[in-house]
């Protein structure tokens, strides 16, 4: 979902908008517990074990739902350690001393001679997947999006918790509607007879209706980009691509994709070749083909946890690569992307045809053999 506000506008709404939505979820609960549960369930109907029940699970999903949304703003989207510029030198002046500047990755993107992309903001070189976050105003690994609603950037480091956000509120606001309509369905003769029904009742069905439609897309929306590795910055990407190949479909002037520059090095030819392809390829490089691979990525490699608040991946100390050179796996750490086996074999089969702009090579590459 691509919610277009503009937000650097009216800076205000990062505040409203999450107290809005945090006070709704208050409310519904209150509405929930006190006027359906307490009152009804309990004081009219003598359903006892049901209303309790009732009471103790909307109570403990409220505090996990609480909670996780602490542990989102505490933790924060993460950020891309400081990288240093690559040093790029012709073919003809390879040199076997130690390296200089940072060993750049096996794969970078790039632009047509094979200079990284670069964060003037950050002053330093964006990873694979990282994107500059005007809000946070850092660099931010695999950035997700800016979550208007819980009032913070969603990035590699907070993603899980996000997801299962999504989760432990579908359960909740399902639970909320659906035991309201119930309630109504039985007893709502009873109440229009006696002429004494509870309009926080309606507004609980109507609410908790709405969000959970809302909740429950995001949560499958979700699920679906990440089985395919894909972040929603990326499934905008990819769609942006689709409009933009069906408007110049009939216009040869124009290329039928936008492309994008990858600097691959291949340890077999022990050279550093410069390859076009399209920013959709580009972005289906990261599939694993597996959605369980996929998933781990995101969501930490046991999947008996993924439910649980607990952090996706152990994170480890990022080095910043100004205070000592460091090949960029290092200064990287767990920010690091993997490509699939598959994008590697493409990128080779483009190299054996030919398919390539040039060939260079970048200070330290010859560490990157073994
Ligand atoms: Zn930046």
């Amino acid at each position: 979902m691509n919610w277009n506000w503009d937000l650097n506008k009216y800076p205000q709404l990062r505040c409203v908008v999450p107290t809005v939505f945090f006070c709704l979820m208050v409310y519904g609960t209150w509405a929930f517990i006190h006027k359906l549960c307490v009152k009804q369930l309990l004081g009219r109907h003598n359903h006892h074990a049901a209303g309790i029940a009732l009471i103790v699970v909307q109570s403990v999903l409220f505090a996990v739902i609480s909670f996780i949304w602490a542990q989102i703003l505490v933790v924060g989207p993460g950020r891309q350690p400081h990288i240093a510029p690559f040093e790029l030198v012709s073919t003809n002046t390879t040199s076997e001393t130690q390296p200089t500047s940072t060993v750049p990755a096996k794969l970078y993107q790039c632009d047509s001679n094979g200079y990284p992309r670069w964060c003037s903001n950050c002053e330093g070189l964006k990873s694979l997947r990282s994107h500059h976050s005007s809000v946070a105003n850092y660099c931010i690994p695999r950035f997700d999006h800016y979550c208007i609603w819980l009032g913070t950037t969603i990035g590699k480091d907070n993603y899980k918790q996000f997801v299962i956000f999504l989760f432990y509120c579908t359960v909740s606001f399902g639970i909320m509607w659906i035991s309201a309509i119930v309630c109504y369905l039985k007893y709502g003769r009873h109440y229009q007879e006696q002429n004494n029904f509870d309009g926080n009742l309606v507004t609980l069905v109507i609410l908790g209706a709405m969000g959970w439609f809302f909740v429950a897309g995001l949560l499958l929306a979700h699920i679906s980009y990440m089985v395919r590795n894909l972040t929603s910055l990326e499934v905008i990407m990819l769609n942006n691509n689709k409009k933009f190949k069906k408007k110049h479909r009939k216009n040869s002037e124009f290329p039928t994709e936008r492309t994008v520059f990858l600097s691959f090095w291949d340890e077999d030819r022990n050279e550093r070749y410069i390859i076009e392809v399209t920013s959709t390829e580009f972005i289906k490089c990261f599939d694993k083909k597996s959605y369980l691979k996929n998933c781990q990525e995101f969501m930490g490699q046991n999947p008996l946890l993924w439910l649980f608040p607990v952090a996706a991946y152990k994170r480890t100390q990022a080095a910043s690569s100004l205070e000592k050179q460091y090949d960029l796996d290092t200064i990287l750490g767990t920010y690091n992307e993997t490509v699939s086996k598959n994008a590697i074999v493409f990128l080779k089969g483009k190299i054996s045809r030919g398919e390539y702009l040039t060939t260079l090579d970048a200070h330290g590459d010859k560490f990157l053999s073994n």
